[in-house]
C-alpha cells in the first residue's frame, strides 16, 4: 500500500494538461506493464491496460481515472518577451498572479505576472486571464516565440509532499485516482476482466472516456476520483449548509452529478460492500460537477456507472491536500465491490 504514496507522487509531479498527457502516460506505464495483460494507447491518447481475470465472472468491468489537470496554454507572445495564456479547464483567475509554473516539455520556469504591491490600488478586482502574462525571463517576442511556442503546456511549479496523515500537492484531481487504478492493476487478480483506462481530456468535457467506453464496451464503468472537499469552516449564516465531501471520512460515493445518476442497485452494491466490509464512506452531496462516468453511461447502448472519489480540498488550484487513509479506503472499496459483482447488481428493475 505504500505504492500508493510513492507512485501518487510520481503522478503529481508529472505535467499534464488535458490534450498533453504524455509525461503522465510516461509515469503510468513502466508501473503496470509487468502486471497487466495488454496495454493500448488509442488515438485521442487514452492508455487502456487490460488484465484478465481469474474466469469466475463473465463480466467486463471498465474502470476509469483521468490523467489530465487544469492548466494554461500559451495563445500568444508579447513584445516585452512575456507570454499570452488561457485556461484549460477551469481555474479560478484569482488564484493565479504571483504564481511559479513550468512552461513547455522543458519545463522552462516561469512567473504568472503581478503588478507591485505599491499600484494595489489597481489590482483590487480578480484578473481576466486575457490580460495575465507568464514571465519566463526571455528577452523580446522572438526568443519567447523559440522558448515557449504556441500550444505549450503551463503547469504549477508545485511539488509534491507526504506529511504525517496526508499529501499535498498539485493535481489530485484525478492523480488520486490513477495511483488507486495502478494499485488495483499491479493487485491479484479480480473474479471480472479489467480495462483499466487512463483517461485524456476529462476537465474538458469527459472526451477520452467517452471513446473509450466505446472500444472497451463493458457490462459496468466505475470512475475514481479526487474530488471536491468543502469542509473548511463556514461563516455562521452558511452553518447549515453541507459540505459537499470531508476529509478523513473515506471514500465519497456518488448518487448523483450534472453527468449522470448512479442505478440505484449499483449505488446499494457499493454501500453494502462497504458496510460489509467496514469501509467507511460518505456520500458526496449531489449536483456540482461531471466526472468521466458521464461519458462511461452514454456509451454504445448504456453501461451503469457509478464514480468513487477521494475527497481533496482545493481541487483545481495550485495544491490540494488529501488523506492517506481515504486513498487507501478508496482502493479497498473499490476491490471489494468489483470482487461481489454480479449480473443482478447490474440489472434495471
Ligand atoms: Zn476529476
Amino acid at each position: 500500500m505504500n505504492d500508493l504514496i510513492t507512485n501518487l507522487e510520481a503522478l503529481s509531479n508529472a505535467a499534464g494538461i488535458s490534450g498533453n498527457e504524455g509525461d503522465v502516460r510516461q509515469v503510468i506505464r513502466p508501473l503496470i506493464e509487468n502486471s497487466v495483460d495488454d496495454i493500448q494507447v488509442d488515438a485521442l491518447g487514452n492508455l487502456i491496460a487490460y488484465k484478465a481475470g481469474t474466469g469466475t465472472s463473465e463480466l467486463r468491468v471498465l474502470i476509469t481515472a483521468h490523467m489530465d489537470e487544469v492548466g494554461l496554454m500559451v495563445v500568444g507572445h508579447n513584445s516585452d518577451g512575456t507570454l499570452k495564456v488561457d485556461t484549460v479547464g477551469g481555474i479560478p483567475a484569482r488564484l493565479l498572479p504571483g504564481l511559479t509554473v513550468y512552461v513547455g516539455a522543458e519545463r522552462i520556469s516561469g512567473v504568472i505576472g503581478l503588478e507591485a504591491i505599491h499600484r494595489a490600488n489597481r489590482t483590487s478586482k480578480a484578473p481576466d486571464v486575457s490580460k495575465l502574462a507568464v514571465d519566463i525571463g526571455a528577452n523580446g517576442q522572438s526568443e519567447a516565440q523559440e522558448i515557449a511556442p504556441l500550444g505549450a503546456p503551463v503547469v504549477f511549479a508545485t511539488q509534491f509532499k507526504a506529511l504525517e496523515q496526508s499529501c499535498l500537492g498539485k493535481a489530485f484531481d484525478d492523480r488520486a485516482g490513477c495511483a488507486i487504478l495502478i494499485n488495483i492493476l499491479r493487485g491479484e487478480p479480480l473474479p471480472c476482466d479489467i480495462y483499466g483506462a487512463f483517461t485524456v481530456q476529462e476537465e474538458v468535457g469527459l472526451r477520452g472516456a467517452r471513446v473509450a467506453a466505446y472500444a472497451v464496451a463493458p457490462d459496468v464503468g466505475i470512475t475514481l476520483e479526487g474530488t471536491l472537499a468543502d469542509d473548511l469552516p463556514k461563516p455562521p449564516d452558511d452553518a447549515d449548509v453541507s459540505p459537499t465531501t470531508e476529509l478523513g471520512k473515506g471514500p465519497a460515493i456518488t448518487v448523483m452529478d450534472r453527468s449522470y445518476t448512479t442505478p440505484p442497485r449499483l449505488l446499494q452494491h457499493v454501500i453494502q460492500t462497504a458496510e460489509d466490509e467496514a469501509i467507511p464512506f460518505q456520500i458526496k452531496q449531489p449536483g456540482i460537477g461531471g466526472t468521466d462516468a458521464g461519458g462511461v453511461h452514454q456509451a454504445r447502448a448504456g453501461v451503469p456507472a457509478i464514480t468513487v472519489a477521494v475527497p481533496c480540498r482545493y481541487i483545481h488550484s495550485p495544491v490540494s491536500m488529501l488523506r492517506v487513509d481515504d486513498l487507501r479506503y478508496t482502493a479497498a472499496l473499490v476491490g471489494a465491490a468489483i470482487r461481489r459483482l454480479t449480473q443482478d447488481t447490474l440489472s434495471i428493475t
